[in-house]
């Protein structure tokens, strides 16, 4: 990663294989990009092979993108109280996690969980006891998990720094764990960004909930809903309830001049929206 160079991006398609997120991310002008191990939305994947990460690799020496964050499927649910979806959450993270370290991922961003019902206490036992299972299951592997924080949609763990932090604080092997910022979901969560006095706030109390030091990506997302709503809706930068000043003040934030800011804003529009998005971003910069 050279000096100075502004670390932002967006998440990427990789419809045609991974490598192609690469190019894609490239031609928007992202210095670093997202994109999801496999697809989404299904358990099963095809295996990745020698030469899809042979050309991963040579795509990533072109564009010059660093880092590349993985970010794991949407059916994961490592806080579920029902034993079967459990077991399969569990399987497809550790397939996950090969993947992720297959093509060198220095990240696999993961939302922790949904509880189901059966309680935040139990949700976070369950998601801290799955990761220290997956731990024992990826010994030495270099991709860490980045617990990402979420909008407390529904019965979903991570909407309080203090889920996070117990979670970290009950896994065996913490120096393999990281954290995800969503600007989205904290603000829908109640954590303001809005103005100086409210940012400062909010980052003084993740330091000292869970520690700056953890936290090694930003998603960078405005949002839909309001302050404290719990409802995860994403905008375009500067035309939600966030809007353009608290992405001033993150912008011009010294403390993550290292931590990729990706946008996940909405992709419908096609790549016109994610280049006017990184534009904006890009003229926050003082
Ligand atoms: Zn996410
Ligand atoms: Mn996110
Ligand atoms: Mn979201």
């Amino acid at each position: 990663m050279a000096e100075g160079i502004l670390l932002i991006g967006a998440h990427m398609s990789i419809s045609g294989g991974v490598f192609n997120s690469l190019l894609l991310g490239k031609e928007l002008g992202c210095t670093t990009i997202q994109i999801f191990t496999k697809n989404n939305n299904q358990w099963k994947a095809k295996e990745l092979t020698p030469e899809d990460a042979k050309k991963f690799f040579e795509n990533q020496r072109k564009t010059k993108i660093s880092p590349v964050v993985g970010h794991n499927g949407y059916l994961i649910n490592l806080a579920s109280p029902k034993e079967d979806l459990h077991r399969q959450s569990l399987e497809s993270m550790l397939v996950e996690l090969r993947r992720a370290e297959f093509l060198k991922l220095p990240y696999l961003v993961m939302h922790p969980g949904s509880h189901l019902g059966s309680g935040e206490k139990e949700g976070i036992r369950r998601i801290a006891h799955s990761i220290d299972w997956l731990h024992q299951r990826t010994k030495g592997y270099k991709v860490k998990i980045c617990l990402e924080t979420t909008a407390g949609q529904g019965s979903s763990i991570g909407h309080r720094f203090e889920h996070l932090a117990e979670i970290i604080e009950r896994v065996k092997d913490k120096k393999r764990l990281a954290v995800c910022y969503d600007t989205c979901h904290t603000f829908a969560a109640g954590y303001d960004i809005r103005t100086k006095k409210a940012y400062d706030a909010t980052f003084k109390e993740f330091d000292n909930i869970i520690g700056l030091s953890r936290l090694k990506v930003i998603h960078v997302n405005d949002s839909l809903r309001d302050l404290g709503s719990r409802v995860d809706r994403h905008q375009h930068i500067g035309e939600g309830k966030i809007g353009i000043s608290g992405f001033r003040l993150l912008m011009n934030d010294r403390r993550w001049e290292k931590v990729p800011k990706i946008l996940e804003t909405p992709k419908e529009g096609g790549t016109a929206r994610d280049i006017k998005n990184l534009k904006v971003l890009r003229s926050l910069v003082k």
